[in-house]
């Protein structure tokens, strides 16, 4: 695609709703991918010579490191950097850098980097942990080697585009995203990642237009080249057409309108035509998206997931930064409730602390309430924060990631010391304050019965609760096609849970991605679910599906969606409901 101006449509897999236009920004993988630009053909040689200095610098450093090491340990020990070594002097890893450069007339950082993670991703997809193992020893000298770059001075400055642009990256990390500068990034695409990823969740949730799955995007596409990203079809635009601009600005312009149609119902009550009233709320990572969530008409926040804001900065901020956080968000939504979920670390989200071996299974392991009760001291403090900031707002607390009874017994047990502690130390805090479980594991929605007793509410965590149930690895898009929100054995699951509820007198809301999906809303009411926490964005249309609803229909055909056998019946039987309903939020 280098060197062509020719209207090119690449199409990837849609990942967060909006149009946006500009010119496009290429970064390999995240944000500590090193800048890839155009090299003259002249500076082929020059730049082969900077990927040598690179490379021999790093060979010197590892010898001086091998020669302390053993030094210090009286032993061989240095021995271990000699398969380091090994790598740098690799004559097929050397060809193919320096073929990339002269090929591709990129900059040879980039070459070496592009190189270096297709032979990565290759070994961390073998299913042998002493492979694995070495890529984590390949990924160590891959940064050295980039670090002993000697910078061009002519690009130096070229790290981030202070100008408005599409990021077209290979992946982006959750944090990542989190961290996007909107004034400069106007959306993004990315070869990886997938719809229930939570970078694109969080894209969601900023109202960012994103598209995933644009294979080979990061080589493919140039820096520069102009483009339209429509992230409700999943399509990249790039070089587009005089009449493919004005089409796009068309189709821009009245979503804009229709936007704007929906904030004239920002005060109106989220209730069905038959006068079923069902609360909306909003789900958040960070405080910056409080106004946003004001903005919506949302009647709460109903999951702050509290591991982005706990997590990012490297240190875990102690009790009264925390308790600072969550008054914050107490204040803002009062005298609306705010739901702070603890700690999910693990997953495809940050890990609690570096671990020793990277887990096989990271969606299996070491994860959410798991990972708070075997750091109890961690717990205590996140529980004594919320506690803290209680006295000053509607606060719930909700657990990740529970599978059963103990779980909750045993989270619970560390509630009541951290309430016995403040009681104890004089501090305030609201001993009433509502406690509550995800049901995202289906053995917690098995025994939500049981559960049931043992809480004040159920917020069903939809992107979990379908990837355990149907063994499908939300992220994964080899397995993509087998993620059914509709999956009969998920919304039986489902029911399962709201009527557990109601039988123990308690709530349940949803906080997962099908809350927000228009195409679904009328199951989620006919379940008789009592809340609906959807990102900010989502929610002006989805309070209009609601108010086009009746109650009484949807439980009727839910009836009929639990005795059907297969996801598309199911499918069916809500989609027509919510084309006749409400065909105008489809468009
Ligand atoms: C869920 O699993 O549906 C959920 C809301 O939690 P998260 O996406 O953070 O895992
Ligand atoms: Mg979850």
């Amino acid at each position: 695609m280098q060197g062509t101006d020719k209207e090119i449509i690449i199409q990837g897999t849609p990942g967060s709703p909006g149009i946006a236009f500009g010119p496009v920004h290429v970064v390999a993988r995240g944000f500590n991918a090193p800048e890839v630009y155009e090299i003259k053909p002249t500076h082929v040689a020059g730049e082969q010579e900077r990927f040598r200095e690179a490379l021999d610098k790093t060979k010197i450093e590892l010898d001086d490191l091998r020669s302390h090491i053993d030094k210090l340990s009286g032993d061989d020990h240095g021995k271990i950097f000699d398969a380091h070594l090994l790598i740098l002097e690799d004559r097929t890893l050397i060809t193919k850098v320096n073929s990339a450069i002269e090929d591709r007339h990129q900059n040879a950082e980039y070459g070496f980097y592009v190189v270096m993670q297709t032979f990565l991703e290759a070994m961390r997809r073998i299913n042998d942990p002493y492979l694995r193992e070495r890529a984590a020893d390949i990924d160590d000298v891959c940064q050295r080697v980039l670090r002993n770059f000697k910078h061009d001075e002519e690009h130096d400055s070229a790290d981030r585009p202070d100008h408005q642009h599409i990021l077209v990256s290979f992946d982006l990390s959750p944090s990542d995203t989190a961290s996007i500068d909107r004034n400069h990034v106007l959306g993004f695409a990315t070869e990886q990642g997938s719809i229930n990823s939570h970078t694109v969740i969080l894209a969601r949730s900023l109202g960012i237009p994103a598209i995933v799955g644009l294979e080979g995007a990061v080589i493919d596409i140039k820096t520069l080249s102009s483009s339209i990203l429509d992230g409700y079809t999943g399509k990249l635009i790039l070089n587009p057409s005089k009449e493919t601009v004005s089409d796009y600005k068309k189709r821009a312009q009245k979503r804009k309108i229709a936007r704007k149609k929906l904030e004239t119902l920002r005060e109106a009550e989220t209730t069905t035509t038959d006068g079923h009233h069902i609360t909306l709320s909003a789900n958040i990572e960070f405080t910056n998206e409080l106004p946003m969530v004001k903005e919506s008409g949302a009647e709460g926040v109903g999951l702050f997931r509290t591991e982005f804001y706990l997590l990012d900065g490297g240190e875990m901020p102690d009790e009264l930064s925390q308790a600072d956080v969550y008054t914050e968000v107490a204040k803002a939504m009062h005298p609306n409730q705010t739901i702070i979920r603890t700690l999910d670390a693990g997953g495809d989200k940050i890990t609690a602390e570096p671990l020793t071996q990277p887990e096989p299974n990271p969606f299996l392991g070491w994860r959410g309430i798991r990972v708070s009760l075997t750091r109890i001291a961690l717990f205590k403090e996140q529980l004594r924060a919320i506690l803290r900031a209680s006295a000053h707002g509607k606060l719930g607390i909700m657990f990740p990631m529970v599978s059963g009874l103990r779980e909750v017994r045993a989270a619970k047990e560390v509630l009541q010391t951290a309430m016995d502690e403040l009681r104890a130390e004089n501090i305030p805090f609201d001993p009433n304050i509502e406690v509550g479980v995800m049901i995202e594991i289906p053995s917690a929605a098995i025994m939500a019965n049981e559960i049931a007793r043992e809480v004040d509410f159920f917020s069903i965590g939809t992107n979990d609760l379908i990837q355990y149930t149907v063994a499908v690895d939300r992220v994964n898009n080899y397995v993509a096609h087998l993620y059914k929100p509709t999956h009969p054995a998920v919304i039986r699951l489902m029911d399962i849970t709201v009527r557990a509820a109601k039988d123990n007198k308690i709530w349940t809301g949803i906080c997962g991605e099908m809350a927000g999906d228009l195409l679904i809303i009328p199951l989620l009411v006919g379940l008789g679910i009592d809340e609906l926490s959807v990102g900010a964005h989502q929610l002006p249309s989805i309070k209009k599906a609601i108010r086009s609803l009746s109650q009484k229909e949807c439980s009727e055909m839910v009836k009929e969606a639990l005795q059907a056998a297969s996801s598309p019946e199911i499918s069916e039987l809500s989609q027509s409901m919510a084309k006749r309903c409400y065909p105008d939020l489809l468009e």
